[in-house]
């Protein structure tokens, strides 16, 4: 993903829309700072400056081992590892939001909504 740029960081109140495009509610980010470039020289007027990668990353267990041996689908695989705390691609993005690294924007771009 584009990092937002250093030089140009600016701090904003997202709308309610750009919130529900991440299927956050205004409760959900109490407290939350978000940013977006302005766009300057340093970052030919883009707003981002630089890559950083996010990652989704699942655990096995015996249980999901198994599961995996069995066939299960990739839809079932993931509703499992979800409900075992795997951090999603779309959950990744969102705290390198938070962190003050990313935009909604190129969140919203870069990874997918998944139901359940
Ligand atoms: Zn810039």
């Amino acid at each position: 993903m584009r990092k937002v740029c250093l030089n140009c960081k600016t701090e904003y109140t997202p709308s309610l829309e750009q919130l529900m495009e991440l299927e956050l509610r205004p409760e959900d980010v109490v407290g939350k700072k978000f940013y977006y470039g302005k766009g300057c020289n340093n970052c030919n007027n883009t707003g981002y400056k630089g890559r950083f990668g996010i990652y989704e990353i699942l655990l096995l267990d015996d249980d999901m081992r198994d599961m995996i041996i069995q066939h299960a689908s990739t839809q079932v695989l993931r509703m499992e590892a979800k409900k075992r705390g795997m951090r999603t691609l779309r959950s990744a993005g969102l705290m390198s939001i938070y962190d003050g690294i990313s935009s909604i924007e190129e969140v919203v771009r870069e990874t997918i909504v998944e139901e359940g």
